[in-house]
């Protein structure tokens, strides 16, 4: 896998690999960037740094991962920079785990 294969990221509704080459065309919008094995441990890290409970109420249930700079944003700021190397993307301080109800507050 080369830098070449990437001309533009696309949306975070496109479809990667596992390789986090892009597949196209988008068939079934199910798999997407959340199905990245990087972006599988990244959510592993931002859960171990938020210690499974919501950063704004301290609750257990019905935790989420919120991300404070969308990922939609950061991809189309990054169209030409290859998924592993946009450093916001995978920087763990962009996510915080939130409840339910504090997530729906802020969105
Ligand atoms: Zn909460
Ligand atoms: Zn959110």
């Amino acid at each position: 896998m080369g830098f070449d294969e990437f001309e533009s990221i696309g949306s975070v509704g496109d479809i990667f690999n596992r390789q986090g080459i892009r597949l196209l065309p988008a068939k079934p919008k199910r798999k997407n960037i959340k199905n990245l094995s990087k972006y599988i441990l990244w959510e592993k890290e931002v859960w171990k740094k938020n210690r499974k409970r919501c950063s704004n109420c301290g609750s257990k249930e019905n935790l989420t991962i919120h991300h404070k700079k969308p990922v939609s944003e950061i991809i189309s700021e990054n169209k030409k920079v290859h998924i592993n190397d946009i450093s916001q993307l995978w920087d763990v301080e962009n996510g915080v785990i939130l409840c339910e109800a504090c997530h729906k507050k802020i969105h």
